[in-house]
């Protein structure tokens, strides 16, 4: 089994890096208070309260000192404490990060240590030329590298803002972002990684290819798709739309708010109360809320008749637009948005129908990344962390529904990884984490099955044996949303989406303004084609720019196709193709290229 990111000496590395930096902070900044400094995923954080605010530029004097300190090789030591040596510690004027006026924080956080947890401290000393002895102290539980030799490739990223213990109520505090690594290359290549994201942001790609925008008159994680943004959003239905009626699923269409009693009955109300938007009430002072989620609609459609078992499985499926009020700081362009659509369906289902179901959704998922060309992806099965007592339902019924996950990924041959705690609280589910070009890892498809929502609804069906039984539900949604599969494609694609999902396929450029009528035929005709039984979509480029422009032009809008036509073109009945991978293709007549595409 490999080793945690949290057992590993990376993780010690950088946990160390941010002492040192903590360090490196205290020399230059006379004052500044110490709150907390943990390595996270891809480096670590310090949360300093300075004495005056400090900018992103003044990051490189702290990164300077930082190396500096580190060669003067320090040792790092532990040692164990009393509460009350540790607040005497924590006091002691004469350690140069301690003191009084400096304590504010780590006072807390020493008063918020359990009673009969160890108290440690990380002791980094050095004795200098004079025989002076330097030290840096930190309460920490550690663990930590030897020295500070060790921590040698080490880059401070940038700062933030961050409220003590995470509650807007506390005091801002400025968050210091580094990352460090063990050797220069991997340094290298993780900053060269952080360039290659930027250049994919889809936040940048979505404005600058037209794909979709926000306004702050619209509000927060709000996203008004544009054109070309609602053809891919279209393409990527249909195509949904398609594998779901040949695998039996039945569209339904459901409102986007409901009465709040429906939520009530569901659970989510209770369990889902902060990502809801505030309740609204008419004038009968019934009220309604925006919908978070569609189950409940479909719960209702299953319920508004009697159900044998000669009718299930029934499949509902609906692209349902849903709000949660995500945190404003949490808010990512569309991948983290307050308004998305989910491609989402539920299944109700007999107990000898789930496996074969699961293994049916599951092969639908499959075959939508294939389609979508996200093929490096792992399988994570989450399942009920027996410690805890958050989830509904009876032990029998979990048992049942997990073993009916592991069961349809041992006969898909799927290898996965159980997760435990990672379940719903209604049920166990298999999540696609899905790897992009750049190694990055995205949480996307999700299947879930559902005990507890039957119960709750009373949900049930006439069985072979003519009484009642209940149903199990499976949520699925394979893209995850179309905002956040849209979001990976275009960071993974860089932009350059495939020929089939293209918002524009082909680009027709006159070469001169005399050219213009024949580029539109050309368009027009090649608008009569079907490419997975949609028209090719075609645009021509009527401004008077030199053919240079143009092309350059149509290569920044990542079109897979451009389409030149000029005097001899129209005598030839040939275009010049230029293609976006391969370049200058020359000219020829328009059924090779049709062939072609
Ligand atoms: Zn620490
Ligand atoms: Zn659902």
């Amino acid at each position: 089994m490999a080793e945690r990111y949290e057992d590993s000496y990376l993780y010690r590395l950088r946990h160390s890096a941010a002492h040192l930096m903590a360090q490196a902070v205290t020399e230059l900044y006379p004052g500044a208070k110490l709150s907390i400094g943990p390595p996270i995923e891809n480096g670590f954080y310090y949360d300093i309260d300075f004495p005056a605010p400090i900018k992103e530029e003044d990051l490189t004097a702290i990164e300077k000192r930082m190396k500096e300190l580190s060669k003067l090789d320090q040792r790092i030591q532990r040692m164990e404490v009393s509460r009350e040596e540790a607040k005497a510690l924590i006091l002691d004027e004469s350690i140069p990060s301690m003191g009084k006026d400096v304590a504010e924080y780590k006072l807390q956080l020493l008063d918020a240590i359990p009673e009969g947890e160890t108290i440690s401290f990380y002791d980094q000393q050095r004795t200098d030329r004079e025989g002076t002895l330097h030290r840096f102290l930190d309460l920490c539980r550690g663990p930590h590298v030897d020295t500070t030799k060790e921590i040698k490739h080490v880059k401070l990223m940038s700062i933030a803002g961050a409220y003590w213990r995470g509650d807007v109520k506390n005091k801002q505090l400025t968050r210091i972002y580094g990352t460090a690594f063990e050797s220069a290359e991997d340094l290298e290549q993780h900053l060269h990684m952080l360039e290659e994201a930027k250049k994919r942001d889809h936040r940048v790609l979505g404005r600058d290819l037209g794909l979709f925008m926000f306004s702050p008159r619209v509000g927060t994680g709000l996203p008004l798709w544009l054109p070309k943004g609602a053809i891919l959003r279209d393409i990527l239905i249909d195509f949904m739309k398609k594998e779901q009626l040949a695998r039996g699923y039945e569209p339904v269409v459901t409102p986007h708010i409901g009465n709040i009693k429906l939520y009530e009955k569901s659970g989510h109300v209770i369990t889902y109360r902060d990502k809801m938007f505030p309740f609204m009430e008419d004038e009968e002072k019934e009220t309604y809320i925006l919908k978070p989620m569609n189950c409940p609609f479909h719960i209702e459609i299953y319920a508004s008749q009697m159900r044998s078992y000669r009718d299930l499985p029934v499949r509902y499926a609906e692209f349902g637009t849903v709000h949660r009020y995500e945190q404003s700081g949490e808010v990512t362009g569309i991948l983290r948005a307050r308004g998305f659509t989910q491609d989402d369906a539920h299944l109700f289902v007999t107990p000898d129908q789930l496996q074969d179901e699961f293994i049916g959704v599951v092969d639908l998922m499959k075959a939508v990344l294939v389609k979508l060309g996200l093929t490096d992806y792992r399988v994570r099965v989450g399942t009920k962390d027996p410690s805890s007592d958050k989830y509904v339902g009876h032990d029998d019924n979990w048992v049942a529904a997990t073993k009916a996950i592991t069961d349809a990924c041992d006969k898909l041959g799927l290898d996965y990884e159980i997760s435990p705690g990672d379940a719903a609280f209604y049920g166990p589910k298999l999540d696609l984490m899905i790897r992009d070009a750049l190694g990055r890892e995205w949480q996307m498809g999700t299947v879930q099955v559902d005990y507890n929502l039957p119960e709750r609804f009373e949900l049930e069906y006439i069985g072979e044996d003519s009484k009642p039984h209940r149903p199990i539900m499976i949520h699925r949604a394979p893209f995850g949303s179309l905002e956040r599969m849209i979001g990976l494609l275009t960071e993974q694609y860089t932009g350059a989406f495939p020929f089939w999902l293209s918002p524009v396929q082909i680009m027709v450029l006159p070469i001169a303004d005399r050219h213009i009528e024949e580029a539109d035929k050309l368009a027009a005709r090649l608008r009569e084609v079907l490419f997975d039984s949609r028209a090719l979509r075609v645009t021509v480029d009527h401004r008077s720019e030199t053919l240079g422009k143009k092309i350059r032009d149509a290569q920044l809008s990542k079109v897979p196709y451009m389409l030149i036509l000029g005097d001899r073109d129209i005598e030839n009945g040939t275009v010049g193709v230029r293609s976006r991978e391969e370049g200058d293709l020359g000219a020829m007549p328009l059924e090779m290229f049709l062939q072609r595409v």
